[in-house]
């Protein structure tokens, strides 16, 4: 018999909720039987508490050695105060220009829709979040939005290669060129470019604030969204307000050599250390993981537990309208992979 494989993951619990949540998805992984080493490293106010360095190097070395992560939210400061986003400065440094954002319907959910079942494409490495800001007079500040045709291009490719690989029919790409005539019109270019090679993929254009209407009235309407960084953020958290909140939404960043994968939520520090975080979104990551990992058989079943411990309810956490604690989620969906 075939030996079980072995991998090996670095594991950021990361800030606020993070630990809870990060701790349920490790604990259900383990479940599932797939045998993983944490390759356990701190970032952001821990990383900083602790030696000084937000990104420090022994983080950067286990991404660069294990090529996959599972990371929970990192605190950024609003404003001037503290450190530069270590979000960011991850998926610069792994050059992870894809932030996938899947988005759907879990059964026994109430949301506003049923049926939403599409696909969040971010680009993730330029746009409003270069980090080029400067002041060029009292009172007058400039934040540079750099959108390169490469970086576009490779974002589109990915954008129309995934609807290829996953059966989608449609991409539709979110912009501002009516504004932004060259930024964006560029983006949209290398946009419209990209779709003539997918000839059996149908292509569509939205402006950005239409589209966000158009989400909220008809979501059935959209599958692939192909977006630049910030309008993609900003689009993410709407669609996570579709199907229930940000407590279900899970995400990748996929480069080339690396992937990190991780929730869309941030640290919740409302909630944080109180054990009534949702742990879905975390957990649905470490799916995403699995996947990646060449470990379908496992993500699957972990996605049917999720899906069938919450259809029968009686375990939801707070954000989804129960009194369950985030511990009592997680051992129900793990009840469930064991009687799968
Ligand atoms: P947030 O996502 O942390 O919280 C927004 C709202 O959603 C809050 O009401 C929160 O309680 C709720 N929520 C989030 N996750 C939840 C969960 N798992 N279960 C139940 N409810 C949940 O957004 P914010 O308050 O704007 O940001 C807080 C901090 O997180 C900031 O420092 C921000 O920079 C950071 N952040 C980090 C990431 C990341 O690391 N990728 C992403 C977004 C925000």
């Amino acid at each position: 018999m075939r030996g079980r494989r072995q991998y090996r993951v670095t594991l950021i619990p990361g800030d606020g909720v993070g630990p809870e949540v990060i701790g349920a998805a490790t604990e259900v992984v383990a479940a599932a039987g797939v045998a993983i080493t944490w390759d356990r490293q701190i970032a952001g106010a821990a990383a900083v508490e602790a030696g000084g360095d937000p990104l420090p190097d022994e983080l950067i070395r286990s991404i660069r050695r294990n090529r996959v992560a599972l990371k929970g939210p990192l605190a950024t400061r609003v404003g001037r105060a503290g450190f530069r986003s270590v979000n960011v400065a991850l998926r610069k440094t792994f050059d992870l220009y894809a932030n996938l954002r899947p988005i759907r319907n879990l059964p026994g959910i109430k949301s506003a829709f049923e049926g939403v079942d599409l696909v969040v494409v971010r680009e993730n490495t330029e746009d409003l979040y270069s980090g080029i800001e400067h002041q060029i007079a009292p009172g007058v500040v400039e934040s540079v939005k750099v959108i390169t045709a490469k970086a576009s291009r490779r974002i589109a490719a990915f954008a129309f290669d995934y609807a290829v690989r996953h059966k989608r029919h449609k991409v539709t790409a979110i912009h501002k060129a009516n504004i932004m005539k060259l930024s964006d019109g560029l983006f949209l270019s290398c946009a419209q470019r990209m779709g003539k090679r997918y000839p059996k993929i149908q292509y569509q254009e939205m402006i950005v604030d239409n589209a966000c209407m158009q989400l909220v009235l008809r979501p059935g309407q959209f599958d692939v969204l192909l977006l630049e960084n910030l309008y993609g953020d900003i689009v993410s958290d709407l669609c996570a307000g579709l199907v229930g909140g940000l407590g279900v939404v899970p995400g990748a960043n996929l480069g080339s050599r690396y992937a990190i994968f991780e929730a869309v939520h941030g640290t919740a520090p409302d909630i944080a250390g109180k054990n009534i975080a949702n742990p879905t979104a975390a957990i649905l990551s470490a799916v995403l993981m699995l996947h990646h990992l060449g470990e379908d058989a496992a993500a699957t079943r972990i996605r049917t537990a999720v899906e069938t411990a919450v259809a029968k309810g009686g375990c939801l956490t707070r954000d989804l309208g129960g009194k369950s604690s985030t511990t009592q989620l997680t051992r129900a969906i793990m009840a469930e992979l064991r009687r799968s």
